[in-house]
């Protein structure tokens, strides 16, 4: 018989962690509260680190099939000067395709293995013998539980195993723009740069050949920067230079506040929890995803390895949680940077940047990691400059 696990929530996580289970026999059943795949946001950034997770899935390549790999991540202040700047190899990739690209190459991979989906079907509770609870009055008794049901996690708070949950008080608005044929054949077109004037940001990310991820972020108090439909007047006065981004932006797109959020325990007896339910990260290293990713492979791995659920898990949880919760920490103490006085933030920035060291140690620590239950060889092609 099939060890069987119940998975509540249908996003990143939990379809990473659908893979990684029936990848090694398990029965999966995945519970996801909306009635279907639900691609929320604009990109996603992928660094090495998710992407080989992404390859030991089985979807890499369907993933990243319309994406053009990154060669140049640069920060700017509002003059143009460049204050950081990093280049991307075949051993430190970094693409950033579509959320709905993503999804999708999970949700094909996991129907063609079998994973039974269950949509409209939310998850209110769980036990710690193995039973989750269902909004519709059902209950479903597994091997294991995965609580991979997001920020607001019903059945994490079902446990009480949150400790504590703070705003990161910065604020992201994230929508896609089309790129137009000049646009490609420019250096600043081509490139990812996150523009900076005071605390307010703009991120352009190119995604495919036709459409490049956009992110403005503000701080509390910044009203115009946080109001939605987004003040065009007010960016455009802000980043006069970058009007042929912010002519662009759509009426419609996404915001939200960062938040922060730290456990007590990762799992409660047959129970467990992973992605933003435990990680929940403000998006300064891109790495929530990432986390997420690399925790559910990682589980499969260990309670496979263990040949047993509980130790498994228990082994799980001492092992990945220190570097996840470390980048947790590093991505909201990076953002704290945006409240700084602009000189002394460029400082910083400056300093971080002079030292390859500082980078490894810091914000390329996660990209850098090799995930648990992956090839440590690189398997992919060399990236070359578009
Ligand atoms: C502005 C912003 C930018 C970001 N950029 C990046 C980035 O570039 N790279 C990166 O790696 N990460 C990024 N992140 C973080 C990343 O989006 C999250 O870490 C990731 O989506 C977490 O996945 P998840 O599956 O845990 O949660 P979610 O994506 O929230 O998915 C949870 C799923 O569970 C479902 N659900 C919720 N409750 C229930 C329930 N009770 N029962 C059943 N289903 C339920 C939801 O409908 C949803 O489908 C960003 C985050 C933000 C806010």
């Amino acid at each position: 018989m099939p060890r069987t696990v119940h998975i509540a929530g249908g996003g990143i996580a939990g379809m990473s962690a659908a893979l990684a289970f029936v990848k090694h026999g398990w029965h999966v059943t995945v519970y996801e509260k909306s009635p279907g795949i639900r691609p929320q946001g604009a990109g996603i950034y992928l660094w090495e680190n998710g992407l080989k997770v992404l390859e030991a899935l089985g979807i890499y390549e369907q993933t990243i099939k319309n994406s053009i790999p990154a060669w140049r991540h640069q920060k700017r202040d509002q003059d143009g000067t460049v204050f950081a700047e990093d280049f991307f190899s075949q051993h430190n990739r970094l693409y950033v395709p579509t959320r709905a690209d993503l999804l999708y190459a999970f949700y094909d991979e996991a129907c063609r293995l079998g994973v039974d989906f269950e949509f409209g079907v939310e998850a209110v509770a769980a036990e710690p013998d193995g039973t989750v609870h269902l909004a519709d009055g059902r209950s479903r008794k597994g091997d294991l539980i995965i609580g991979a049901d997001g920020i607001n996690s019903q059945v994490r708070d079902s446990l009480g195993l949150l400790k504590r949950r703070k705003l990161a008080n910065q604020f992201g608005y994230r929508a896609m723009i089309a790129r137009s044929p000049d646009e490609l054949a420019t250096d600043e077109g081509r490139g990812h740069c996150e523009h900076w004037h005071g605390s307010r940001r703009i991120l352009y990310a190119p995604c495919t050949q036709d459409l490049a991820y956009i992110q403005l972020t503000s701080v509390k108090g910044d009203e115009r920067g946080q109001s939605l439909p987004v003040d065009h007047d007010y960016w455009q006065a802000t980043f006069p230079h970058l009007s042929w981004i912010i002519d662009r932006l759509p009426e419609e797109g996404r915001g939200d506040q960062f938040e922060i959020l730290k456990l007590t325990h990762w799992r409660h007896g047959r129970v467990v929890l992973i992605g933003d339910a435990v990680n929940a990260q403000p998006p300064f290293l891109g790495q929530g995803g990432g986390c997420s990713m690399m925790a559910a492979l990682a589980l499969a791995t260990w309670i496979e390895e263990a040949q047993d659920i509980e130790q498994g898990a228990a082994l799980w949880e001492r092992h990945e949680r220190r570097l996840i919760e470390w980048t947790q920490d590093v991505a909201y103490y990076y953002g704290e940077l945006a409240f700084y006085p602009p000189k002394l933030r460029t400082a910083v920035f400056r300093l971080i940047q002079r030292s390859d060291w500082l980078k490894r140690k810091t914000i390329w620590m996660t990209a850098l990691h090799p995930p648990k239950g992956t090839a440590l060889k690189p398997t992919h092609r060399t990236l070359q400059p578009l």
